[in-house]
């Protein structure tokens, strides 16, 4: 796709703009951001190498090989039944649908052969297909995330390294920002062993079809994020939940800011969320006050000529009505008019 796209566009302006574009597709995608930066890179090396080519006189277009044979590539599963052969077809179709130009079949493995029983392990090459070249999954202890990623190396050596990255909180590393941010711990007893590849660009490949089939993608369950939340991608491929506006929480679980001590209302008002997702606290009717603080709030009133006095709980802090106190149950009566409030409230009877 690179390489299509630096010998299509004719000017600098444009060529920027589609890395630009492909760029924000492959991210989209799920790609890792250095899987697409050395993309980029090898890209270019070859548009100039092709370049070149075209540009020597002796030869002619013709010669340059096309690039639409698709080439092949092997995925081994284990096989454990009816979920193998659905997950086998999962895995061809986001294929299809992210590398076009890529055939991948898949082959089941036993789960046990008699050789992986009886059988010493080849020294070197079984060896080296346990420990190094891998693709590997570090599940999180505290949610139900896990981190994918590949190493061509020893997988030891690259688990102290998260290991120490998740010690000395490396920005850039996504495994210690979701650790520490979270204050989660990952389980380096558990690390899983998800798939063998020597080439360096297969295995990439491997890596971004695991983390889109089960792990690191939004489309199923909402990512493992609470219903409330958001859930996205962010480095490393590792899922990222944000609780939605007016909700609160570390993403795997939200809670409604107003369920929580009432949004730090008082007892005596509603909670509810305004504009720009700001509690607002509003006394009940009867109570007055900033909402924070709801006081009850009496009406005081004296029918001068059957000698009745009381006090009803207003319904507002402003306006009386002959209504306030018609509709109201009286809360308090009163003997003497010494407690009625100056001034009281003439209720004309
Ligand atoms: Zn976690």
């Amino acid at each position: 796709m690179i390489i299509r796209l630096l010998m299509i566009c004719s000017t600098n302006d444009y060529k920027k703009d589609e890395l630009e574009r492909l760029k924000n597709v492959l991210r989209d995608n799920g790609y890792p951001e250095h899987i697409i930066k050395k993309g980029i890179r090898e890209g270019e090396i070859v548009t100039k190498n092709i370049i070149k080519k075209q540009q020597q006189p002796t030869q002619t277009n013709a010669q340059i090989p096309a690039p639409t044979k698709k080439r092949t590539m092997f995925f081994t599963l284990s096989y454990y039944g009816h979920e193998s052969d659905i997950l086998a077809e999962r895995l061809k179709k986001i294929s299809r649908k992210l590398l076009p130009t890529i055939q991948l079949n898949i082959a089941f493995r036993k789960t046990m052969t008699l050789k992986a029983i009886f059988l010493p392990l080849q020294k070197g090459k079984d060896e080296s297909r346990s420990t190094m070249k891998l693709v590997y999954k570090i599940p999180c202890k505290d949610c139900n995330i896990s981190y994918i990623g590949e190493t061509g190396r020893q997988l030891t050596t690259r688990m102290n390294e998260h290991q120490k990255d998740i010690r000395k909180n490396t920005l850039t590393s996504a495994v210690a920002q979701h650790a520490n941010s979270k204050s989660h711990s990952f389980d380096f007893d558990k690390v899983e062993k998800l798939a063998y590849e020597s080439g360096w660009r297969k295995r990439t490949i491997k890596e971004s079809l695991y983390t889109q089939f089960a792990y690191g993608t939004c489309s199923l369950s909402n990512g493992g994020c609470d219903g409330n939340a958001t859930c996205s991608i962010g480095q490393g491929n590792v899922v990222v939940c944000t609780c939605n506006p007016g909700y609160v929480g570390n993403g795997t679980t939200c809670q409604g800011i107003c369920s929580l001590s009432n949004g730090g209302c008082d007892g005596n008002a509603t909670c509810s969320i305004g504009q720009g997702n700001v509690v607002v606290c509003t006394c009940n009717p009867g109570y007055v006050g900033n909402g924070t603080t709801c006081q009850a709030y009496f009406r005081f009133w004296h029918c001068v000529q059957n000698n009745m006095m009381g006090a009803v709980l207003a319904t507002s802090a402003n306006t009386v009505a002959k209504s306030d106190i018609e509709g109201a149950t009286v809360v308090k009566s009163l003997t003497t008019t010494a407690e009625l409030h100056t001034p009281p409230l003439i209720y004309p009877c």
